[in-house]
């Protein structure tokens, strides 16, 4: 089965179902966890935490859309396309917002691949071509367990046949020597970093055939591990995006003076499994990849989910597949207890203790099927264990259907 527990949504996962106990090879101990206990903790349909059948819980929903002035769709990046999609039609027919992770994770890179703004690649090709892997702000060591042994650093490639002691070239850049930095040793560099904008000006210096202020030998080292090859990639995390404090264009500066002298590629590196599906499927509607509102037709920062909470912009939050109670700042967070909350999830987490309403969905990938895209953007479909009978989809649908009766 594909492993629904990363953005890489590894296809070689292997179930062995030993009387009832799952055995699972080939994930990582997240994979594998996320697969084997997918029956612990599981939410059930509550209304104000009391539980109730899915009828009423629906209809309960309909009634808080249906009254709502201020919608706000936000989470869905564990969840199907086909699911994304109904999301989107739910928030166009509600003149609701909506928003994702991205917003405040990878999403920028995303929109600027979907623009044409920064070469991309598949991992695929990344495997079987890329001689020089940067990994900029990111430790997939621990985020995306199996990256390295999948896709870069260690497999052998159709042009990459002598391996990682000869064939590949790993640079990590990170504010501390983190495990994924702690591979970087033969034919490899470590640049630990106070500041990504004095690296990124290092190389764009080198590039232009000044000496940088610093790193200045370990910068045209690499620069000439680069020319060795016509195929090299970076992959960005949230080290790199919070490090260049919105100065996306140095760093763009940097892509295309690197690609003036070799090819260079980006791949940004998130973990939700099926942001970048979302982000594409927003893109393909509305031209922007998240926070966007289809009351005022744009996307910009005031429409973050986040921001709407705080700034107390809405009255009803529908969330999907996430655990914003968890993730987002107290501060923030706790601006949910004054608005209406929905929540769609097959888990019991924060957010559906404080909810108004829950209902609870199947596991995609394991209890459901259906389309992701994997973070370099090749669509992934779903094979799970088992089908049931109440997923995303057909809860969204649900709700749209009501909502159009009472229109
Ligand atoms: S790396 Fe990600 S997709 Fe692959 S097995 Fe681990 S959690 Fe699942």
């Amino acid at each position: 089965m594909i492993c629904t527990g990363c953005a890489l949504l590894c296809d070689d996962v292997i179930i062995i179902n030993d009387s009832g106990n799952l055995k699972v090879r080939n994930a990582c101990r997240r994979g594998a966890k996320l697969i084997a206990n997918y029956k612990n903790l599981r939410a059930d349909a509550t209304i104000n935490g009391k539980k109730v059948n899915y009828e009423e819980a629906i209809e309960r929903v309909k009634e808080i859309i249906n009254n709502s002035e201020s919608l706000a769709i936000y989470g869905m990046d564990t969840i199907s396309i086909e699911a994304q999609k109904l999301a989107i039609e739910l928030a166009e027919r509600k003149e609701a917002y909506i928003d994702d992770n991205s917003t405040f994770c990878l999403g920028d890179f995303v929109e600027m691949i979907l623009k044409k703004e920064i070469p991309s690649t598949t991992l695929d090709e990344v495997r079987d071509y890329a001689y020089v892997i940067f990994y900029w702000g990111t430790n997939p060591f621990h985020t995306l367990s199996r990256h390295m042994s999948k896709f870069t650093y260690y497999p052998r490639g159709k042009r990459r046949q002598r391996g990682y002691e000869e064939d590949r070239f790993l640079v990590v850049v990170d504010v501390r020597r983190s495990h994924t930095a702690k591979l970087a040793k033969k034919n490899a560099k470590f640049f630990e970093v106070r500041d990504d904008l004095e690296l990124i000006q290092a190389f764009i210096d080198a590039l232009d055939g000044k000496p940088p202020k610093i790193f200045a030998n370990d910068v045209f080292r690499v620069i000439k591990e680069m020319e060795k090859s016509d195929f090299n990639v970076i992959f960005g995390g949230l080290g790199l995006r919070y490090g260049l404090k919105g100065k996306y264009d140095k760093f763009l500066e940097m892509i295309r003076k690197m690609n003036e002298r070799t090819k260079v590629y980006f791949i940004p590196l998130g973990c939700h499994p099926n942001m970048r599906g979302f982000n594409e499927l927003l893109y393909g509607i509305t031209g922007y990849v998240n926070k966007y509102s289809f009351k005022d037709k744009e996307s910009k920062e005031d429409f973050a989910f986040y921001n709407l909470l705080f700034e107390e912009k809405i009255d009803t939050a529908l969330i999907i597949g996430t655990d914003p109670l968890n993730s987002l700042p107290f501060e923030y967070a706790k601006k949910l207890a004054k608005i209406n909350v929905i929540v769609i999830d097959p888990r019991e987490n924060f957010t559906t203790k404080i909810a108004d309403v829950v209902l609870p969905s199947a596991i995609t990938g394991i209890e459901c099927g259906g389309k992701m895209k994997r973070i370099d953007g090749v669509e992934i479909t779903l094979e799970p264990m088992i089908e049931a009978e109440i997923d995303d989809v057909s809860i969204i649908k649900s709700i749209l259907n009501l909502i159009m009766e009472g229109i």
